[in-house]
């Protein structure tokens, strides 16, 4: 039979009853506090993912013998409480089935809703911002309030990688955490901190969420809010290798893709590598 392509995922052409992974985008930006443009983000994450092949040498995996399935994006509205909802309900309908959610953004509060359908253990969020706002311009759901507004529901074991932003009292709050800054993670090595990350996360039920603008600007600047001196796509891909074998769920969010094509590009590997690290360590265990 002639094979037809799509808007979707490359590459995921099962049924939703067969897929393990379940990929689904959030074309969302109403709160976004600098530049707009992350509704677009899952959209080119999807073209992007036409570049690649389906073989992943470094996982010796084939990604045609891996069952997932893109459902395309949420219909959503643009009131911040509601998006949250949609979310929720979206991600509990996934989980419900007993599948693995792979959320593609979209500004990062949408990340509140998926977590509130999963709660997980601890919650390992790669970001160059602290998120750590009680509120900002009006709503608790704004994307500067993300990790905040997830400690408040509860979920205190949370790991975060690769920030570089915040106000001076975020940075105290975050003493309660487990903050790796962009800093700390280039003094003492990638290795290093994901060996202490191991540690944090062993045996518990993770959420890994992913906001692009964790890693350098200067490499991906299809962001709304840039931020220099980050992390490398590489570092990023070594954290999903370690994390996602224990993660319940996952998301990568902030992709504004007005650049040339490199930050949906990389955001589009990464999917790759969390279902081909995530399906591996299942395989293996
Ligand atoms: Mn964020
Ligand atoms: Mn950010």
């Amino acid at each position: 039979m002639i094979h037809f392509l799509n808007h979707l995922f490359a590459y995921c052409n099962i049924d939703y009853n067969d897929a393990r992974y379940v990929i689904f985008g959030v074309p969302y930006d109403s709160t976004t506090s600098f530049r707009p443009g992350t509704r677009n983000g899952p959209r080119a994450i999807r073209e992007m993912s036409y570049n690649f092949e389906t073989y992943m040498p470094s996982y010796d995996l084939d990604l045609a013998d891996v069952p997932f399935i893109d459902l395309g994006n949420i219909d959503n509205t643009v009131v911040p409480e509601t998006v949250v909802t949609e979310v929720q309900e979206a991600v509990q309908g996934i989980v419900r089935d007993g599948k693995v959610p792979m959320m593609l953004g979209g500004e990062h509060s949408i990340t509140i809703g998926a977590v509130r359908a999963v709660r997980p253990d601890c919650f390992v969020v790669c970001d160059a911002h602290l998120d750590l706002r009680e509120e900002f311009r009006g709503t608790n759901y704004n994307h500067a309030c993300t990790t905040r507004c997830i400690f408040n529901d509860g979920i205190k074991e949370i790991v975060i990688i690769g920030a570089r932003s915040g106000t001076k009292e975020q940075f105290e709050f975050a003493k309660k955490l487990h903050l790796f800054t962009a800093d700390e993670v280039r003094t003492r090595g990638m290795t290093d901190t994901l060996a202490e990350i191991k540690q944090v996360i062993k045996g518990k039920r993770v959420y890994l969420s992913i906001d692009a603008d964790v890693i350098d600007c200067c490499l991906t600047p299809g962001l709304g809010t840039p931020e220099p001196f980050g992390l490398a796509p590489q570092d990023i891909r070594d954290l999903i290798a370690v994390v996602a074998p224990q993660a319940v769920a996952f998301d990568y969010v902030e992709v504004s893709p007005f650049d040339h094509g490199q930050t949906a590009t990389v955001a589009s590997q990464m999917v790759r590598e969390f279902i081909a690290a995530h399906w591996k360590a299942q395989k293996n265990s």
